[in-house]
């Protein structure tokens, strides 16, 4: 089969990915072998391509996005069969047992293994998965609009958690991505009212076709102050200019898994009046579970741009580059070989 792998992590102006064919891989007894029909290009890629993210896993293929259909099926796995449409997401293994396991914040598991960073995922003919932690997907919509639900999506929606709006409450999205452009539609459909402020002027222009009541530049102040706020855009500078958009009482999640550092922060402006700060850790199967059948229940759909699965450098570098609004997925053209 063809897969990408990072043989050389840097910038992906260069040649940090090659494009190889290699066996297709064989599942593990609780595992799946999937035939990927579409992955979703998320920054963690990217951050995993240049090397933001330490190697954890040599020539890794990337990619947590994925919608495929199982080709085959470990020895012990029961609950799964040949032809069902799957999802394949970040969270790709937890050890089940720990304190934070069994407390239900598996997302914080110090064992826990992820797809495209710690095991090889979705930017290939197949994947595997193992079959406790792949989603099941609704039968009508399609292979690319679902793909950057599992991991944009899942994360938007554990942020917009994090974040603890209050109903009908007025919620910042600072940075509209792949991620930002999904939970500004849930949190919309969930009564909230929504700014945007971002530097890039088409994602703004996308930001008020989806129903946002402004958009702005990432460092302008909102039209009214916020109950609460999510950074999407990985910059540690903005911490405290969100922070300062929050009214008496609100609360800042930082939806990214990487961000650059953050200035000093003043107590007074930044964090009086009991304004809050809190990160974002991946996320749970309950998220997952929960976010797919809201985004299902209230027409979620990802804007998204394609690209044939032997493109995904191009799609890196146009994803750094901020050639496109919404999201880029790849699509796998080739025949199935099983
Ligand atoms: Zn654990
Ligand atoms: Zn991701």
């Amino acid at each position: 089969m063809h897969a990408w792998e990072v043989v050389r992590p840097g910038p992906v102006e260069g040649e940090p990915l090659r494009f190889v064919e290699r066996p297709i891989p064989v599942p593990g007894a609780d595992e799946l072998l999937v035939h990927v029909r579409a992955c979703g290009v998320c920054r963690t890629d990217l951050h995993v391509s240049e090397r933001d993210l330490p190697v954890r896993r040599p020539r890794v293929t990337p990619g947590h996005e994925v919608v495929g259909v199982v080709a085959a099926t470990g020895e012990d796995v029961l609950d799964h069969a040949v032809g069902d449409r799957v999802g394949v997401a970040w969270l790709r293994r937890t050890d089940g047992t720990c304190g934070y396991c069994a407390r239900g914040s598996e997302n914080l598991c110090p064992a826990s293994e992820y797809t495209g960073w710690d095991a090889d995922g979705g930017y290939a003919e197949y994947t595997t998965v193992p079959a406790a932690f792949a989603y099941r997907l609704p039968g009508e919509v399609d292979d690319v609009a679902l793909a950057p639900l599992l991991c944009a999506g899942i994360i938007g929606y554990r942020a917009l958690l994090r974040a603890a709006l209050p109903d009908a409450g007025r919620l910042g999205l600072y940075g509209f991505g792949g991620s930002a452009h999904l939970c500004a539609q849930l949190a919309l459909a969930q009564g909230a009212t929504v700014h945007v402020l971002t530097r890039d002027p088409a994602a703004r222009r996308l930001a008020l076709e989806l129903g946002a009541a402004s958009a702005r530049g990432a460092y302008d102040e909102p039209p009214e102050p916020l109950d609460s706020a999510i950074l999407f855009a990985p910059v540690g500078d903005l911490v405290p200019v969100a922070l300062r958009a929050l009214d008496r009482g609100g609360i800042l999640s930082v939806a990214g898994i990487h961000l650059s550092d953050t200035p000093p922060l003043r107590y007074e402006s930044d964090l009086f009046y009991e304004k809050e700060l809190r990160s974002v850790t991946s996320n749970t199967r309950r998220d997952g579970r929960d976010f797919l059948a809201l985004a299902a229940r209230h027409g979620v759909r990802a804007t998204t741009h394609t690209y044939p699965l032997s493109e995904a450098l191009r799609a890196l570098r146009d994803l750094k580059a901020g050639r496109f609004d919404g999201a880029a997925v790849l699509v796998n053209d080739f025949p199935a070989r099983t």
